[in-house]
Protein backbone atom coordinates (compact mmCIF):
# COMPACT_ATOMS: atom_id res chain seq x y z
CA UNK A 1 0.00 0.00 0.00
CA UNK A 2 1.63 2.95 -0.97
CA UNK A 3 1.68 5.80 2.50
CA UNK A 4 1.46 9.44 1.65
CA UNK A 5 2.64 12.11 4.46
CA UNK A 6 -0.18 14.84 4.23
CA UNK A 7 2.09 17.15 6.03
CA UNK A 8 4.48 17.06 3.17
CA UNK A 9 5.23 20.39 1.15
CA UNK A 10 2.32 22.11 0.47
CA UNK A 11 0.10 20.42 3.27
CA UNK A 12 -3.04 21.13 2.22
CA UNK A 13 -6.22 19.52 0.58
CA UNK A 14 -4.34 19.04 -2.87
CA UNK A 15 -2.41 16.14 -1.76
CA UNK A 16 -5.16 14.20 -0.63
CA UNK A 17 -7.70 15.06 -4.18
CA UNK A 18 -4.70 14.02 -6.49
CA UNK A 19 -3.82 10.76 -4.45
CA UNK A 20 -7.52 10.26 -4.72
CA UNK A 21 -7.50 10.66 -8.56
CA UNK A 22 -4.29 8.84 -9.06
CA UNK A 23 -5.89 5.74 -6.73
CA UNK A 24 -8.89 5.55 -8.89
CA UNK A 25 -6.64 5.70 -12.40
CA UNK A 26 -4.33 3.70 -11.32
CA UNK A 27 -6.56 1.32 -8.92
CA UNK A 28 -3.67 1.35 -6.00
CA UNK A 29 -5.02 1.63 -2.83
CA UNK A 30 -3.15 4.25 -0.62
CA UNK A 31 -3.21 5.48 2.97
CA UNK A 32 -2.97 9.41 3.64
CA UNK A 33 -1.85 10.63 7.15
CA UNK A 34 -1.56 13.71 8.65
CA UNK A 35 -3.91 15.20 6.43
CA UNK A 36 -3.97 18.88 5.58
CA UNK A 37 -1.46 19.14 8.82
CA UNK A 38 0.08 22.36 6.82
CA UNK A 39 -3.12 23.97 7.78
CA UNK A 40 -5.05 26.04 10.58
CA UNK A 41 -7.83 23.67 10.33
CA UNK A 42 -6.13 20.13 9.72
CA UNK A 43 -8.11 17.09 8.56
CA UNK A 44 -10.96 16.60 6.38
CA UNK A 45 -13.22 19.48 5.89
CA UNK A 46 -16.88 19.19 4.46
CA UNK A 47 -15.37 19.86 1.22
CA UNK A 48 -12.60 17.03 1.33
CA UNK A 49 -15.17 14.65 2.41
CA UNK A 50 -17.30 14.95 -0.64
CA UNK A 51 -14.34 14.58 -2.69
CA UNK A 52 -13.24 11.78 -0.75
CA UNK A 53 -16.71 10.19 -0.85
CA UNK A 54 -17.34 10.89 -4.69
CA UNK A 55 -14.27 9.14 -5.19
CA UNK A 56 -15.63 5.91 -3.14
CA UNK A 57 -18.38 6.20 -5.31
CA UNK A 58 -16.68 6.61 -8.61
CA UNK A 59 -13.98 3.84 -8.14
CA UNK A 60 -16.12 1.32 -5.99
CA UNK A 61 -13.75 2.13 -3.17
CA UNK A 62 -13.34 0.02 0.84
CA UNK A 63 -12.68 3.13 2.65
CA UNK A 64 -11.87 3.75 6.06
CA UNK A 65 -11.48 7.26 7.92
CA UNK A 66 -13.84 9.34 6.29
CA UNK A 67 -14.94 10.60 8.40
CA UNK A 68 -15.06 14.90 9.42
CA UNK A 69 -11.69 16.44 11.29
CA UNK A 70 -10.24 12.69 10.22
CA UNK A 71 -6.26 13.20 9.56
CA UNK A 72 -5.86 9.59 8.24
CA UNK A 73 -7.67 8.00 5.53
CA UNK A 74 -7.57 4.41 3.70
CA UNK A 75 -8.73 4.13 0.33
CA UNK A 76 -8.58 1.56 -1.45
CA UNK A 77 -10.61 1.46 -5.44
CA UNK A 78 -12.07 -1.42 -7.25
CA UNK A 79 -13.26 -0.56 -10.42
CA UNK A 80 -14.12 2.64 -12.02
CA UNK A 81 -18.02 3.19 -12.74
CA UNK A 82 -18.67 5.38 -15.53
CA UNK A 83 -22.48 6.64 -15.36
CA UNK A 84 -24.70 9.66 -13.92
CA UNK A 85 -23.76 10.75 -10.99
CA UNK A 86 -25.13 14.13 -8.05
CA UNK A 87 -22.70 15.32 -6.03
CA UNK A 88 -23.48 18.14 -3.52
CA UNK A 89 -21.06 20.04 -1.11
CA UNK A 90 -24.08 21.30 1.01
CA UNK A 91 -22.05 24.71 2.15
CA UNK A 92 -20.93 27.01 -0.26
CA UNK A 93 -17.65 24.13 -0.39
CA UNK A 94 -16.14 24.29 -3.78
CA UNK A 95 -17.36 21.94 -6.13
CA UNK A 96 -14.48 22.63 -8.88
CA UNK A 97 -12.32 20.75 -6.84
CA UNK A 98 -14.71 17.74 -6.08
CA UNK A 99 -14.58 17.47 -10.15
CA UNK A 100 -11.12 17.77 -9.94
CA UNK A 101 -10.81 14.59 -8.02
CA UNK A 102 -13.02 12.32 -9.76
CA UNK A 103 -12.70 13.66 -13.55
CA UNK A 104 -9.16 11.79 -14.35
CA UNK A 105 -10.43 8.78 -13.73
CA UNK A 106 -13.74 9.52 -15.91
CA UNK A 107 -11.82 11.08 -18.93
CA UNK A 108 -10.59 7.39 -19.68
CA UNK A 109 -13.08 4.91 -18.59
CA UNK A 110 -15.15 2.47 -20.53
CA UNK A 111 -18.67 4.39 -20.88
CA UNK A 112 -19.83 8.25 -21.09
CA UNK A 113 -20.61 10.05 -18.13
CA UNK A 114 -22.83 13.23 -16.43
CA UNK A 115 -21.98 15.03 -13.30
CA UNK A 116 -23.72 17.63 -11.04
CA UNK A 117 -21.97 19.13 -8.94
CA UNK A 118 -23.87 21.47 -6.38
CA UNK A 119 -22.22 24.09 -3.68
CA UNK A 120 -19.88 26.52 -4.58
CA UNK A 121 -18.77 27.47 -7.81
CA UNK A 122 -16.84 30.29 -7.76
CA UNK A 123 -14.71 30.08 -4.67
CA UNK A 124 -11.78 31.59 -3.31
CA UNK A 125 -8.64 29.70 -3.09
CA UNK A 126 -10.52 26.46 -5.78
CA UNK A 127 -10.51 26.80 -9.59
CA UNK A 128 -13.80 29.27 -10.83
CA UNK A 129 -16.26 27.54 -13.12
CA UNK A 130 -14.80 30.44 -15.74
CA UNK A 131 -11.34 28.81 -15.71
CA UNK A 132 -12.72 24.97 -15.68
CA UNK A 133 -14.47 26.63 -18.70
CA UNK A 134 -11.92 28.52 -20.69
CA UNK A 135 -8.86 27.22 -19.41
CA UNK A 136 -8.72 23.95 -17.88
CA UNK A 137 -11.67 22.01 -20.32
CA UNK A 138 -10.29 22.92 -23.52
CA UNK A 139 -6.84 21.85 -22.51
CA UNK A 140 -8.39 18.17 -21.70
CA UNK A 141 -10.00 18.35 -25.03
CA UNK A 142 -6.93 18.65 -27.15
CA UNK A 143 -6.21 15.21 -25.39
CA UNK A 144 -9.09 13.23 -27.21
CA UNK A 145 -12.34 13.22 -24.30
CA UNK A 146 -15.17 15.52 -25.57
CA UNK A 147 -16.53 17.28 -22.42
CA UNK A 148 -19.20 19.68 -21.98
CA UNK A 149 -20.18 21.96 -19.22
CA UNK A 150 -23.35 23.85 -18.54
CA UNK A 151 -23.22 26.34 -15.69
CA UNK A 152 -27.08 26.24 -14.24
CA UNK A 153 -26.82 28.52 -11.26
CA UNK A 154 -23.30 30.65 -9.93
CA UNK A 155 -23.00 29.41 -6.13
CA UNK A 156 -20.71 32.71 -4.26
CA UNK A 157 -19.06 31.55 -1.41
CA UNK A 158 -20.68 31.81 1.29
CA UNK A 159 -23.86 31.33 0.33
CA UNK A 160 -23.34 28.28 -2.23
CA UNK A 161 -26.21 27.18 -3.82
CA UNK A 162 -24.65 27.10 -7.48
CA UNK A 163 -25.00 23.92 -9.46
CA UNK A 164 -23.67 22.93 -13.09
CA UNK A 165 -22.97 19.98 -14.84
CA UNK A 166 -20.27 18.03 -16.98
CA UNK A 167 -20.61 15.44 -19.48
CA UNK A 168 -17.59 13.27 -20.31
CA UNK A 169 -17.02 11.23 -23.93
CA UNK A 170 -14.07 9.67 -22.59
CA UNK A 171 -10.90 8.27 -24.37
CA UNK A 172 -9.16 4.77 -23.70
CA UNK A 173 -6.01 7.23 -23.84
CA UNK A 174 -5.23 10.64 -23.19
CA UNK A 175 -3.09 11.81 -26.12
CA UNK A 176 0.05 13.50 -25.42
CA UNK A 177 -0.06 17.51 -26.08
CA UNK A 178 3.32 19.90 -25.22
CA UNK A 179 2.08 23.53 -24.57
CA UNK A 180 5.57 25.30 -25.18
CA UNK A 181 3.79 28.40 -26.83
CA UNK A 182 1.32 30.90 -26.43
CA UNK A 183 1.65 32.77 -29.84
CA UNK A 184 0.63 36.18 -30.10
CA UNK A 185 -2.52 37.25 -27.89
CA UNK A 186 -5.69 37.27 -30.00
CA UNK A 187 -8.04 38.50 -27.43
CA UNK A 188 -8.24 40.01 -23.89
CA UNK A 189 -11.00 40.54 -22.09
CA UNK A 190 -11.77 41.89 -18.05
CA UNK A 191 -15.44 40.86 -16.39
CA UNK A 192 -16.75 41.98 -12.85
CA UNK A 193 -19.77 39.50 -11.78
CA UNK A 194 -22.16 41.34 -9.11
CA UNK A 195 -24.51 39.26 -7.89
CA UNK A 196 -27.12 40.53 -5.45
CA UNK A 197 -24.82 43.56 -4.28
CA UNK A 198 -24.48 47.36 -5.88
CA UNK A 199 -23.37 47.37 -9.60
CA UNK A 200 -20.95 50.39 -7.77
CA UNK A 201 -18.63 47.58 -6.84
CA UNK A 202 -17.70 46.08 -10.48
CA UNK A 203 -17.95 49.64 -11.43
CA UNK A 204 -14.57 50.51 -9.18
CA UNK A 205 -13.18 47.24 -9.74
CA UNK A 206 -13.44 48.13 -13.34
CA UNK A 207 -11.49 51.38 -13.02
CA UNK A 208 -9.07 50.00 -10.79
CA UNK A 209 -8.27 47.47 -13.54
CA UNK A 210 -8.26 49.89 -16.44
CA UNK A 211 -6.16 52.40 -14.90
CA UNK A 212 -3.27 49.48 -14.08
CA UNK A 213 -3.31 46.97 -17.11
CA UNK A 214 -4.36 49.90 -19.80
CA UNK A 215 -6.65 47.80 -21.82
CA UNK A 216 -8.75 48.80 -23.90
CA UNK A 217 -12.45 50.13 -22.51
CA UNK A 218 -14.51 47.88 -24.86
CA UNK A 219 -12.35 45.15 -23.16
CA UNK A 220 -13.93 45.51 -19.88
CA UNK A 221 -17.79 44.34 -18.75
CA UNK A 222 -19.74 44.27 -15.81
CA UNK A 223 -22.22 41.34 -15.31
CA UNK A 224 -25.51 41.57 -12.94
CA UNK A 225 -25.82 38.09 -11.82
CA UNK A 226 -29.36 37.19 -11.15
CA UNK A 227 -29.66 34.04 -10.67
CA UNK A 228 -27.63 33.67 -7.63
CA UNK A 229 -28.85 32.35 -4.40
CA UNK A 230 -26.74 34.97 -2.34
CA UNK A 231 -24.24 38.26 -2.74
CA UNK A 232 -21.09 37.48 -5.08
CA UNK A 233 -18.21 39.57 -6.44
CA UNK A 234 -15.09 38.32 -8.74
CA UNK A 235 -13.42 39.36 -11.28
CA UNK A 236 -11.78 37.86 -14.15
CA UNK A 237 -8.91 38.66 -17.17
CA UNK A 238 -9.03 35.98 -20.23
CA UNK A 239 -6.39 36.26 -22.33
CA UNK A 240 -6.91 33.95 -25.43
CA UNK A 241 -3.72 33.70 -27.21
CA UNK A 242 -3.56 31.59 -30.68
CA UNK A 243 -2.51 28.12 -28.71
CA UNK A 244 -3.92 28.64 -25.41
CA UNK A 245 -6.42 30.72 -22.97
CA UNK A 246 -5.71 31.72 -19.55
CA UNK A 247 -7.48 33.18 -16.70
CA UNK A 248 -7.16 35.49 -13.87
CA UNK A 249 -9.38 35.79 -10.84
CA UNK A 250 -10.03 38.30 -8.14
CA UNK A 251 -12.43 37.40 -5.39
CA UNK A 252 -14.41 39.63 -3.50
CA UNK A 253 -14.93 39.12 0.37
CA UNK A 254 -16.64 41.17 2.87
CA UNK A 255 -14.68 43.81 4.43
CA UNK A 256 -12.24 43.62 1.70
CA UNK A 257 -12.72 47.29 -0.44
CA UNK A 258 -13.66 46.84 -4.44
CA UNK A 259 -10.76 48.86 -5.41
CA UNK A 260 -8.22 46.51 -3.34
CA UNK A 261 -10.42 43.40 -5.26
CA UNK A 262 -8.61 43.17 -8.07
CA UNK A 263 -4.79 44.09 -7.41
CA UNK A 264 -3.77 39.76 -7.13
CA UNK A 265 -5.42 39.31 -10.01
CA UNK A 266 -3.54 42.51 -12.05
CA UNK A 267 -0.08 41.19 -10.56
CA UNK A 268 -0.86 37.65 -11.73
CA UNK A 269 -1.75 38.84 -15.27
CA UNK A 270 1.50 41.27 -15.80
CA UNK A 271 3.37 38.26 -14.45
CA UNK A 272 2.05 36.06 -17.13
CA UNK A 273 2.29 38.36 -19.96
CA UNK A 274 5.78 39.62 -18.55
CA UNK A 275 7.12 35.74 -18.76
CA UNK A 276 5.54 34.81 -22.01
CA UNK A 277 4.62 31.64 -21.05
CA UNK A 278 1.34 29.64 -22.20
CA UNK A 279 0.56 28.03 -18.77
CA UNK A 280 -0.09 30.33 -15.71
CA UNK A 281 0.86 29.15 -12.14
CA UNK A 282 -2.62 27.32 -11.55
CA UNK A 283 -3.23 25.40 -15.02
CA UNK A 284 0.54 24.08 -14.01
CA UNK A 285 -0.20 22.09 -11.51
CA UNK A 286 -3.79 20.84 -12.82
CA UNK A 287 -2.38 19.89 -15.78
CA UNK A 288 0.71 17.73 -14.12
CA UNK A 289 -2.37 14.29 -13.79
CA UNK A 290 -3.46 14.59 -17.52
CA UNK A 291 -0.22 14.55 -18.97
CA UNK A 292 1.38 11.74 -17.25
CA UNK A 293 -1.93 9.82 -17.78
CA UNK A 294 -0.67 10.41 -21.22
CA UNK A 295 2.46 9.28 -20.61
CA UNK A 296 4.38 12.19 -20.96
CA UNK A 297 3.79 15.83 -21.90
CA UNK A 298 5.89 18.73 -21.51
CA UNK A 299 5.28 22.58 -20.78
CA UNK A 300 6.46 26.18 -19.87
CA UNK A 301 5.21 28.16 -16.97
CA UNK A 302 6.36 30.10 -14.60
CA UNK A 303 8.45 29.33 -11.19
CA UNK A 304 6.41 26.44 -10.01
CA UNK A 305 4.44 27.12 -6.72
CA UNK A 306 4.51 24.66 -3.84
CA UNK A 307 1.52 22.79 -5.04
CA UNK A 308 3.16 22.03 -7.99
CA UNK A 309 6.19 20.67 -6.64
CA UNK A 310 4.20 18.82 -3.93
CA UNK A 311 1.97 17.40 -7.12
CA UNK A 312 4.89 16.05 -9.13
CA UNK A 313 6.15 14.49 -6.06
CA UNK A 314 2.89 12.75 -5.21
CA UNK A 315 2.42 11.67 -9.02
CA UNK A 316 5.92 9.78 -9.02
CA UNK A 317 4.22 7.94 -5.87
CA UNK A 318 1.87 6.46 -7.98
CA UNK A 319 3.53 6.28 -11.66
CA UNK A 320 6.28 5.26 -12.76
CA UNK A 321 7.12 8.39 -14.53
CA UNK A 322 10.11 10.89 -14.87
CA UNK A 323 10.17 14.49 -13.96
CA UNK A 324 12.46 17.14 -14.89
CA UNK A 325 12.15 20.77 -14.14
CA UNK A 326 14.49 23.24 -15.94
CA UNK A 327 15.10 26.77 -15.10
CA UNK A 328 15.21 29.08 -18.43
CA UNK A 329 15.32 32.43 -16.55
CA UNK A 330 14.24 33.85 -13.34
CA UNK A 331 10.75 33.72 -14.28
CA UNK A 332 10.14 31.41 -17.20
CA UNK A 333 10.48 27.18 -15.85
CA UNK A 334 9.86 24.09 -18.12
CA UNK A 335 8.58 20.88 -16.53
CA UNK A 336 8.99 17.61 -18.91
CA UNK A 337 6.84 14.58 -17.67
CA UNK A 338 8.05 11.47 -19.49
CA UNK A 339 7.58 7.68 -18.83
P1 LIG B 1 -7.04 23.41 2.02
O1 LIG B 1 -8.46 23.10 2.27
O2 LIG B 1 -6.13 22.41 2.57
O3 LIG B 1 -6.72 24.82 2.38
P2 LIG B 1 -7.83 23.23 -0.54
O4 LIG B 1 -8.43 21.90 -0.49
O5 LIG B 1 -8.76 24.41 -0.44
O6 LIG B 1 -6.74 23.32 0.54
P3 LIG B 1 -5.65 23.74 -2.20
O7 LIG B 1 -4.77 22.68 -1.68
O8 LIG B 1 -5.33 25.15 -1.80
O9 LIG B 1 -7.09 23.42 -1.86
O10 LIG B 1 -5.74 23.62 -3.81
C1 LIG B 1 -6.39 24.57 -4.58
C2 LIG B 1 -6.49 24.17 -6.05
O11 LIG B 1 -7.23 25.19 -6.68
C3 LIG B 1 -5.18 24.08 -6.82
O12 LIG B 1 -5.29 23.14 -7.86
C4 LIG B 1 -5.06 25.48 -7.44
O13 LIG B 1 -4.31 25.54 -8.65
C5 LIG B 1 -6.51 25.78 -7.73
N1 LIG B 1 -6.77 27.23 -7.74
C6 LIG B 1 -6.71 28.09 -6.68
N2 LIG B 1 -7.01 29.34 -7.07
C7 LIG B 1 -7.25 29.30 -8.39
C8 LIG B 1 -7.61 30.28 -9.38
N3 LIG B 1 -7.76 31.56 -9.07
N4 LIG B 1 -7.77 29.87 -10.66
C9 LIG B 1 -7.61 28.57 -11.00
N5 LIG B 1 -7.29 27.60 -10.12
C10 LIG B 1 -7.11 27.95 -8.84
Amino acid sequence: MIIIDGSFGEGGGQILRSSLALSLITGKPFQIRNIRAGRKNPGLMRQHLTAVNAAVEVGQAEVSGNQIGSAILTFSPKTVIARQYHFSVGTAGSTTLVLQTILPALLVADAPSEIILEGGTHNPFAPPYSFLEKVFVPVLRQMGPDIALHLQRPGFYPAGGGCFTVTIQPKARLQRIDIMERGEIIHRSVKAYVANLPKMIGQRELGVIRSRLSWDKNALELIEVTDSHGPGNIVTAEIQSEKITELFTGFGMKGLPADQVPLEMIQEVRDYLDAGVPVGRHLADQIMIPMAMAGGGRFRTLPLTLHSTTNLEILKQFLDIRVEVTKENRNVYQVNISS
